[in-house]
């Protein structure tokens, strides 16, 4: 690591010397970065032992609390000073739950209560089963849904297609008069495994329980329907609201030298699901932020704009803590945004919405990240906790990973700490510092 700093620190003032503005150091930075990152395990070791004793990180639960408590307490202990931007946030519990099959035979069905979702009132809702492949057969089929329990046997092509059937599930079937809907998983594969996820309503529609069952479980729905079988199932969930509940943000930074109030701002979410461990959605993606900025520290590297990482909460079911950074952080001027939420699996590269000059720059600076496969820069968006900074005109990128397993996990028990692996963490952690770093220095 001395080796690290006294090449860098060479390299900067030979830079300096010949009066070159850093627009970039020919990689010696990136250089310098991905050796420091890559050198150790420090990163997985961080993210094991968090979700490990901080799993089900839900908003407004005690241990989305205790795990924040936890990092605050870390992040001391290394040194930085640590910021909390406080936010009330949205209080939903799961409860006890259960769909059984009672009718053409008793079966008990593996299933997640989507997030928000109303409970069934103390009592289990029993109903025939009318099952549809999309939205427009629901409305073709609109006199049979009277009544059921609408299924939506809709297979996983890609999520924001797939999606709109969790969210607007519940809306669309209780438009048809359904007493309540379930949805197949959102997953391209399944081993019985339910997905949860978020789920929305409107105030014209009545609010019905909405759940997530598995893709084998719809499938076999489907099949009784076709066969011309009566399904009846049994639908009990004690899903309910309490009221928001105090979290907050963390924020670290390494100020700037010349241009403090310019800021380079990345990280993920640190709430979860109240499943598995949010390992890969998203502490992974929060602590590979927090690498970066570690290595930056620990080689000496004092940038011209301020570097900062944020855990941001309540992303998953709220989003208030993307949106209270963004009301928190007004007196300043942000320069780039950028989200590590897609998994920390192999990166590839960077999106963005940047254009023209910046875009131009950021696919030079990606240039020094191809001897570890992240070089791509493609157009496209940030992620959700940065949206809010988006929508006020900054540029925001998202960080691009090999994603051909991120939705087998996703948001379900299986999003535990051993689908991760410390090399790939470690190569997004490079990949986030060296972008952040030349941004910082343009
Ligand atoms: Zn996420």
């Amino acid at each position: 690591m001395k080796q690290n700093i006294v090449i860098l620190a060479a390299a900067m003032s030979i830079l300096a010397a010949m009066g070159l503005r850093a627009q970039h150091d020919g990689g010696t930075a990136a250089r310098a970065l991905i050796g420091q990152i890559t050198s150790d395990s420090l990163l997985s070791s961080r993210v094991a032992d968090f979700v490990d004793h901080y799993p089900h990180r839900l908003s407004g639960s005690s241990m989305l609390e205790l795990g924040l408590d936890w990092i605050v307490a870390a992040l001391r202990r290394d040194g930085w000073i640590v910021r909390q931007q406080n936010v009330m946030v949205p209080h939903w519990e799961r409860g006890e739950e259960s769909v059984t099959m009672v009718s053409p035979l008793r079966r008990k069905m593996p299933m997640l209560g989507l997030g928000g979702s109303v409970g069934t009132g103390g009592r289990p809702v029993r109903a025939r089963v009318l099952v549809v492949g999309s939205f427009d057969e629901l409305s073709k089929r609109s006199a049979d849904a009277k009544g059921r329990i609408v299924v939506f046997n809709v297979p996983f092509t890609d999520y924001g297609s797939t999606v709109r059937y969790r969210y607007d599930g519940a809306v669309q079937a209780a438009k048809h008069g359904a007493v309540a809907s379930l949805v197949r998983s959102v997953g391209p594969y399944g081993i019985q495994t339910p997905h949860t996820g978020g789920m929305g309503y409107d105030s014209a529609t009545p609010r019905i329980p909405h759940a997530a069952i598995t893709m084998e479980d719809a499938m076999m729905l489907q099949r009784f329907q076709d066969r011309g079988e009566t399904v009846e199932l049994e639908l009990a969930m004690s899903a309910r609201w309490l009221p928001d509940a105090p979290s907050r943000n963390i924020v670290i930074e390494i100020p700037g030298t010349e241009k403090p109030n310019e800021v380079v701002v990345m990280g993920g979410h640190i709430d979860s699901w109240d499943v598995g461990q949010g390992a890969m959605d998203d502490a992974g993606g929060c602590f590979a932020a927090w690498r970066a900025l570690h290595a930056m520290r620990a080689l000496g590297m004092k940038p011209k704009r301020t570097i900062r990482v944020v855990f941001w909460t309540n992303e998953e079911n709220g989003l208030r803590g993307g949106r209270a950074y963004e009301e928190q952080t007004r007196n300043e001027t942000h320069v780039l945004a950028v989200e590590s939420d897609e998994g920390t699996f192999a990166p590839r590269g960077f999106s963005t919405n940047a254009k023209g000059p910046l875009f131009a720059d950021l696919t030079s600076y990606a240039k020094f990240l191809e001897p570890i496969g992240a070089g791509t820069i493609e157009e496209g968006g940030g992620g959700a906790d940065i949206s809010p900074l988006e929508e006020k005109g900054v540029p925001v990128m998202s960080l691009q990973v090999d994603g051909s397993r991120y939705f087998w996990y996703h948001h379900t028990d299986g999003d535990t700490f051993d689908k991760l692996d410390a090399k790939e963490l470690n190569h997004c952690a490079a990949a986030l510092a060296v972008i952040t770093w030349y941004a910082a220095q343009r």
